[in-house]
């Protein structure tokens, strides 16, 4: 029997590696068994989403043929049917449309890859609903993990991570009981300025800041690796996807990026999940959960690489992280101001307009300005989000950064 899966932001590279990953999962089914359809094989591609990349999503619409389609830029849908046209599509235009693919009967899996707070509605539908949600991007999490995790908790939903490091964790835990768990150790690694100084990061430039040693993602996310804001917001993702008081959770640097994450328990012993950088592992763990199946992704040969190293990271230099842990610990709408701040400052030094250590100082200046509320709605997280957007605006406006 096939699995449905819906796929929001399908035209990002989590969405597009999740399309190869269900293609392997699928032609390995097929060549075992000749009489299976490869489009439906295990993994039936039920619903497709992307904002306004409708040219990728129309090709990916006439490959898999999904059921629904959402294009959450209102304005690209009608060019989104001129390009696929045809009856036996049904197409979802505006950001409900998430929502409404969320809340769809018979989907098995659904996978979150959205980029920002723009998800963040659907997965509290599809969590509300019982959904097993697959978790790719941060924001989810980071902005509403207490309200997502209750949720959950209430009706039965699965939260299965995709980000590498909270995979590894989450594979990791089976080696015990909850009980059993001494601490959570997240690595990192280390981003570009590993080991530079606190002056160094005054001086450092934007295409300094683009460049990273190991994995190739995004503007946004290389920025937020190289100030160690992005392990900041894995701290807060797994303070509340685990479960775990602030004080249980660590970091580690490891800059080879092969050790993914690791549980201790209280025996000492260590159990950690290792592979090749290579999203498509966690993606295709999220999907064939509980089982294990032979996917797309290289295996790991260690006598190849030889050398692991860790490091402690360096909380002074790297404040983005210190601040993360407080801010994991102080909980209410506090992530959501650093989140929003974090997006808006990036955007800033992206744009050219700001010093790189400016980033985290204005970060660090909302979030000493906001009033923390807790027990809070959807609605009141996503305002506290739009006002430390605002603030980083408000705060150039007064000097200089
Ligand atoms: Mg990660």
């Amino acid at each position: 029997m096939s699995r449905r899966i819906a796929i929001l932001g399908s035209t990002g590279s989590v969405g597009r590696n999740a399309l190869r990953v269900i293609d392997a999962l699928n032609s390995s089914l097929v060549a075992r068994d000749s009489s299976l359809d490869v489009s439906k094989a295990g993994y039936e591609v039920y619903a497709l989403s992307a904002h306004s990349n409708v040219e990728l999503l129309a090709e990916q619409v006439r490959r898999y043929n999904p059921k629904f389609v959402a294009v959450t830029d209102a304005d690209c849908a009608g060019k989104f049917v001129a390009l696929v046209g045809g009856p036996g599509l049904e197409l979802l235009a505006g950001p409900l449309g998430l929502v409404q693919i969320a809340e769809l009967d018979g989907i098995d899996t659904i996978l979150m890859a959205v980029v920002g707070a723009a998800g963040l509605p659907a997965v509290l539908a599809a969590v509300r609903c019982g959904k097993r949600v697959a978790i790719a991007n941060k924001e989810p999490l980071v902005i509403a993990g207490e309200l997502v995790t209750k949720e959950a908790k209430e009706s039965g939903a699965e939260l299965l991570p995709v980000d590498s490091e909270h995979s590894a964790i989450f594979q990791a835990l089976q080696a015990g009981r909850a009980d059993e768990v001494e601490r959570i150790v997240l690595t990192t690694s280390g981003g570009p300025f590993r080991g530079a100084s606190a002056e160094d990061i005054q001086r450092v430039t934007l295409a300094e800041a683009l460049l990273h040693p190991v994995w190739d993602m995004g503007p946004k996310i290389t920025i937020d690796s190289a100030t160690m804001m992005n392990k900041a917001l894995e701290v807060i993702e797994a303070r509340w996807l685990f479960d775990m008081p602030t004080g249980k959770i660590g970091v580690l640097v490891h800059p080879e990026s092969i050790v993914h994450s690791l549980v201790e328990f209280v025996d000492g012993s260590v159990i950690a999940q290792l592979g090749r950088p290579d999203m498509c592992l966690p993606i295709q763990y999220a999907l064939t959960y509980p089982k294990r199946v032979r996917g797309i992704s290289e295996h790991l040969k260690l006598e190849e690489i030889g050398t692991l190293t860790f490091e402690k990271p360096d909380l002074e230099v790297f404040r983005a992280l210190s601040l993360g842990f407080e801010v994991a610990q102080t909980g209410g709408t506090a992530a959501a101001v650093f989140n929003g701040a974090n997006e808006a400052a990036v955007e800033q030094f992206l744009a050219g307009k700001i010093r790189f250590a400016s980033i985290v100082e204005l970060i660090e200046r909302c979030l000493s300005k906001h009033n923390v509320k807790r027990d809070v709605s959807l609605d009141e997280l996503l305002e506290a989000d739009a006002w430390a957007r605002n603030e980083v605006v408000e705060c150039l406006k007064q000097k200089a950064y």
